[in-house]
């Protein structure tokens, strides 16, 4: 019976593979190079990296480039900047760079189907720009700056996640592009996007410390949130063939998402001048306290049925992952009666980084979860699947 319980995709502890030390500085930006045993990263002292695991086991820096910064004005002019690395990784070209912003540079991503290298700022520009020529194409303001930025290559939409807590989504052309519409589901600003070309879901996460799972192609219009962090989610990465969502967040806890699990809807917050199970008015209904000279009540809200309940109506807590919520939440009795052992088993595993992370890469072929921290350590995981 417990093995049925127990999800299928459920994955064993993440084993840490080695630490990549020595950076200078924290590292934003890093990423697993493909076949090989090496990492490349971009470090807040503007330097790029590649390190190559050596005979001894330990990644040493192979090559490394300083990256120029350029005044403009009144502006700090920051570009994008574009590598050839050679065959054996000793050697990295600088071919051409994007004089994309006029702030700093917030997300770049390079379509290689398109040939296009997008690219957000501080400067709420959203560009995009040919990486054969080098010209820039086209750009679109956003409400604020843009940390989650994806491309479903398909169809061509942009899918564009910002610090109000907006998530904007535009259909890009050669030289132009249009709004579709803009998610509005946070309560804080949106800090990653992850977008599965497959089940065409975008992940969003945010500093509210809530995850959602939008259902685009699907044209159901649900938003699934996730709650399983203690702090700000900083990065969001999808395997695909294995269905599996990992999240890292502020506090550097790393949750593997199950995306196997139907889950559902969280209900609208249901409003009432009363508890809608005792009928005890809450403070705010005056006339009622005067009517039946009772002292008006807290209103809370169950989160499974949305009803607005007193406090001694909802006096369990209990997790309901099935509606994302992998921590205990406020419940109200009835509805804590019926949930069963079943639904409360977690349809995702935690585990602590020891670093706060502020950047992840997953290598799906290989299972090699990598994370940089504040710390200025890049820790590279394997994470056995099954
Ligand atoms: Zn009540
Ligand atoms: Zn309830």
């Amino acid at each position: 019976m417990a093995a049925e319980i127990q999800p299928k995709a459920l994955t064993r502890k993440p084993v840490l593979l080695s630490k990549v030390e020595g950076s200078q500085d924290v590292v934003s930006m890093a990423a697993i190079v493909p076949k090989e045993d090496g990492v490349i990263s971009v470090s807040e002292d503007r330097t790029v990296r590649v390190w190559l695991k050596r005979e001894s086991g330990q990644y040493w820096p192979s090559i490394y480039h300083a990256m120029p910064c350029k005044y403009f004005g009144m502006f700090i002019l920051y570009c994008v900047f574009e590598f050839i690395l050679s065959e054996d990784y000793n050697k990295m070209t600088p071919v051409k760079s994007y004089q994309a912003h006029q702030g700093r540079v917030m997300m770049i991503l390079f379509v290689l189907e398109m040939e296009w290298v997008l690219s957000t700022g501080q400067d709420k520009q959203f560009t995009w720009h040919c990486s054969e020529s080098g010209q820039r194409l086209g750009g679109y303001r956003t409400s604020a700056g843009a940390c989650g930025l994806q491309f479903d290559v398909e169809t061509r939409h942009v899918f564009i996640g910002d610090h109000s807590g907006q998530v904007t989504i535009l259909k890009l052309e050669q030289e132009n592009c249009s709004l579709v519409t803009t998610f509005k589901g946070h309560t804080g600003g949106v800090t990653a996007l992850c977008w599965d070309p497959v089940q065409r879901v975008l992940f969003s996460g945010s500093s509210d410390h809530s995850i959602i799972m939008w259902d685009i192609g699907g044209r159901k219009g649900t938003a699934i949130e996730l709650q399983g962090h203690n702090d700000k989610v900083q990065c969001l990465s999808y395997a695909p063939h294995t269905r599996q969502l990992i999240s890292c967040g502020a506090d550097g806890g790393i949750v593997i998402w199950n995306m196997d699990v139907e889950r559902q809807e969280t209900p609208e917050w249901l409003d009432s001048d009363s508890c809608q199970k005792c009928d005890q008015p809450f403070f705010w209904n005056f006339k009622q306290m005067w009517d039946s000279k009772k002292i008006g009540l807290r209103q809370h809200h169950c989160r499974k049925c949305g009803k607005a309940v007193c406090g001694k109506c909802s006096s369990k807590r209990s997790s309901i992952p099935l509606m994302g919520f992998e921590f205990e939440v406020r419940v109200c009795d009835s509805c804590h009666e019926s949930i069963t052992d079943e639904e409360r088993a977690p349809t995702a595993t935690f585990h602590d980084s020891k670093h706060n992370i502020v950047h992840v890469h997953f290598d799906a072929t290989r299972g090699w979860l990598l994370t940089s921290g504040t710390d200025k350590i890049i820790k590279v995981r394997l994470r056995r699947l099954l």
